[in-house]
């Protein structure tokens, strides 16, 4: 490795999905775009929040009436009381404004005939504290992230915030308990690059690629939180990962809520809709913890539709009776993904579907300002921020409800921008040492090296079977003590591996390596997580222990990665303003 090379920037925010994009918007104007730099591993408009389908969810009150206090009581329960409460307050009351913003810099939603922002139907989203469901996502067809990425993507050039494309971090320098900048791999040429900055953001999205089925891209590694897990920060909730109950069986490519928002009802093999029998007043649009289990519950007695829990099972997302017409304008490209994965027409037969894993809640844990919590006392980092998928601030708890994470991003990538600029303007910068990126080098250099014959391949293969079978939608206390026993086996083998191609350009060896790596770190924190919670809550279900146990486990969990293992701590929810209560629906 050659000399590193330098850049200095006020605020350096990783990440350019709608969290790192919003929260630069929010720095340039107040830092001045030179001091601001955008780094990311893919082209900007590539980042997973252009994937994101049916909507983004703001009491509007454009359909019917609706309150922001219903839509925090909302995200309240329906992440099964472990959301901090002040938190969801604030998300709530800010998507209105946020929506607003958003359509003021140009995103085009869809509209109602008298010309207001159109919104529909999603899971967990009522009116009255539960009574049925309201229309509170606000949407643009079945691309609503798309269209969020490129209004915020065009607004960041607008307002020239330097941009590093193709750049991969793979450090964070922490001195102490403050942030002074990162490291990055420049993939055009393989050069490291040393970012100081007054102030570090991290804005890396999910970490769905642990699992063998997924909904989410290739890009979806999880890199922030595990590099800065190797640097001694705290991951909080990580045994809470949300299966969606709808991918394309055997693909896992996502079909958006928005269908059922939209009217779709789910079926088994003898057509019936059996969501009746799980929530009965909010059938098809409970929650998608409730869902997916009921889905896995039908497969496992035999009412899937090969009636074959050992085949690989599926049910039926019935849409037949919303029409062609409403199926080409509301949900346009999931009626293409139909007939182009599945060469089949979703106005003439049902779609096959199966539970596919999807979001995480958990992450890095942060507080209302996005800045990074430090230990269980609630010491904090400085300098540090991170917001998006891969921030749990917490408003989604045990289990987030569909159109939250677009506000999410919205709401506490603008808040963590606004902080970060402030502090930026009071904070000296220190600049790295000279060897700051050594440790980086070194690690590059050795992986290089290595002779072993294991392959990444079948390394990753294993873990994401592991994932799924052990520490999945049902789980049990056996099977995730396993789960954690071959994780760090898995680890280690990875120290075997060799790498076949030794280019510095674009050389995807070592960056699958660098992802697979991280996907293990964090896959073993789920792990030990989750084995540790011994109560069911949300996303996290347990055959062991099947009830939900306030008195022991109301509490966050934190892990910190230690010599290959992971010690757990804990740390209070926010139950300010409601008092948890059996969940129905
Ligand atoms: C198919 C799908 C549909 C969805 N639909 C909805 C929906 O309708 N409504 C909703 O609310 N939510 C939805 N979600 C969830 C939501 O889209 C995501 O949680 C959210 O977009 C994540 O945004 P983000 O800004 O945190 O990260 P992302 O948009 O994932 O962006 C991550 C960024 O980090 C960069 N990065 C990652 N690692 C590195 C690294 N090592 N170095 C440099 N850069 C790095 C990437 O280049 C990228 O720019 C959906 C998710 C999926 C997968």
């Amino acid at each position: 490795m050659g000399r590193p090379l330098k850049h200095e920037f006020d605020a350096v925010i990783v990440g350019a999905g709608g969290a790192g994009l919003y929260a630069a918007l929010e720095s340039s104007r107040a830092s001045g775009a030179n001091r601001t730099a955008v780094i990311s591993k893919l082209l900007p408009i590539r980042s997973h929040t252009g994937a994101a389908q049916g909507g983004i969810g703001a009491a509007l009150g454009n359909i019917e009436e609706d309150k922001p206090e219903w839509h925090a009581f909302d995200t309240v329960k329906g992440g099964d009381y472990l959301v901090d409460q002040q938190a969801a307050g604030i998300l709530a009351d800010d998507a209105v404004r946020a929506v607003y913003d958003l359509e003021k810099r140009g995103l085009p939603f869809s509209r109602t005939p008298e010309g207001k922002i159109d919104q529909r139907r999603f899971g967990g989203h009522t009116r009255n504290f539960g009574e049925a469901p309201v229309r509170r996502a606000c949407y643009a067809a079945d691309r609503t992230g798309h269209m969020i990425l490129q209004t915020l993507y065009q607004q960041c050039i607008k307002n020239d915030v330097s941009f590093f494309d193709e750049f991969q971090l793979v450090d964070v320098l922490i001195d102490g308990r403050k942030c002074i900048g990162i490291v990055a791999l420049e993939l055009a040429t393989g050069a490291l690059h040393v970012f100081d900055a007054k102030a570090v953001l991290i804005a890396t999205g999910g970490f769905g690629r642990m699992f063998r089925t997924t909904s989410n891209a290739y890009a979806n590694t999880g890199d922030g939180p595990a590099v800065l897990t190797r640097r001694g920060v705290p991951l909080q909730d990580m045994e809470f990962f949300q299966f969606h109950p709808t991918g394309i069986r055997g693909m896992g490519i996502l079909i958006t809520e928005g269908v059922r928002g939209e009217g779709g009802i789910l079926r088994n093999a003898k057509g019936d809709r059996f969501m009746e029998h799980y929530a009965p007043t909010l059938l098809d649009l409970a929650p998608r913890d409730m869902i997916a289990r009921a889905i896995v519950t039908e497969i496992r007695s035999g009412r899937g539709v090969l009636g074959d829990p050992a085949k690989d099972d599926y049910v039926h997302l019935d849409a037949t009776h919303l029409g062609s017409e409403v199926l080409e304008k509301k949900l346009p490209d999931i009626s293409d993904f139909c007939r182009t994965y599945l060469n089949l027409d979703p106005a003439q037969k049902p779609i096959p579907v199966q539970p596919t894993a999807h979001y995480g809640m958990g992450g890095i844990p942060t507080d209302l300002d996005g800045r990074v919590v430090a230990d269980e006392q609630g010491g904090m980092y400085e300098g540090l921020y991170a917001a998006g998928e891969c921030a749990c601030v917490s408003v989604h708890g045990a289990n987030r409800l569909g159109t939250n994470s677009l506000v999410d991003l919205i709401v506490f990538g603008r808040r963590a921008g606004r902080h970060m600029s402030e502090f930026v303007n009071q904070a000296d910068l220190v600049a790295a040492p000279a060897d700051a990126a050594d440790p980086t080098g070194q690690m590059l250099d050795r992986l290089g090296k290595q002779r072993g014959d294991e392959q990444a391949e079948k390394i990753r293969a294993s873990m994401k079977a592991l994932m799924m079978d052990s520490v999945g939608i049902y789980r049990r206390g056996d099977e995730m003590a396993g789960a954690v026993r071959e994780l760090q086996s898995l680890r280690q083998a990875m120290k075997q591996v060799r790498i076949g191609d030794m280019s510095k350009a674009y050389n995807m060896d070592l960056l699958e390596l660098l992802e697979l790596q991280n996907l293990l770190d964090l896959a073993l924190v789920t792990a030990a997580s989750a084995d540790n919670r011994k109560e069911s809550r949300g996303a996290h279900a347990r055959e062991d222990f099947p009830d939900r146990n306030d008195g022991e486990y109301l509490k966050h969990s934190l892990g910190w990665l230690e010599d290959g293992s992971v010690r757990l701590g804990a740390k209070p929810v926010d139950l300010s303003i409601w008092e948890p209560k059996p969940r129905e629906y």
